[in-house]
């Protein structure tokens, strides 16, 4: 973590740009630790990205002293869901997919969680 930041980024990252402003993206939700936005190029009617504001590269990076964080994302998903549009469970509901790695479909390399729903049918997914 660098000394002049209270996140760690990384400057070749676009996450971090985008977490940064330095890149426009239209926000979701913000605070301290986490922000979400909408997806530039969306499969469903509702396709947007949460991110960590600190540059972690993927799941595979997540140890117990990134517990707190990760559950702070997964108590805010099903909150932003409903805002965002996403119908009620169990008849509407989102897909919830973090890819993972070169194999799991990964192309940026900021740990992010997709939350995709709203009516089918869907472009993908
Ligand atoms: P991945 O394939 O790494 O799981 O997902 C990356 C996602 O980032 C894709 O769904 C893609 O559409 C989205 N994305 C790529 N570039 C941008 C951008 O500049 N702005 C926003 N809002 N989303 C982006
Ligand atoms: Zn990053």
């Amino acid at each position: 973590m660098s000394n002049e930041s209270p996140v760690a980024h990384d400057p070749n990252c676009l996450f971090c740009k985008i977490v940064a402003k330095q890149i426009p993206s239209k926000t979701v939700y913000e605070d301290d630790l986490v922000y979400a936005f909408h997806d530039i190029n969306p499969w469903a009617p509702v396709h947007f990205l949460i991110v960590p504001k600190a540059h972690i590269a993927s799941m595979a990076h997540i140890g117990t002293e990134h517990a707190a964080l990760m559950g702070h994302i997964m108590v805010l998903i099903p909150r932003l869901a409903l805002q965002e549009g996403c119908n009620p469970y169990p008849e509407g509901g989102y897909r919830l997919v973090t890819n993972t790695g070169t194999e799991g479909g990964q192309e940026f390399h900021h740990l992010h969680f997709h939350v995709m729903g709203g009516p089918r049918p869907w472009l993908r997914g």
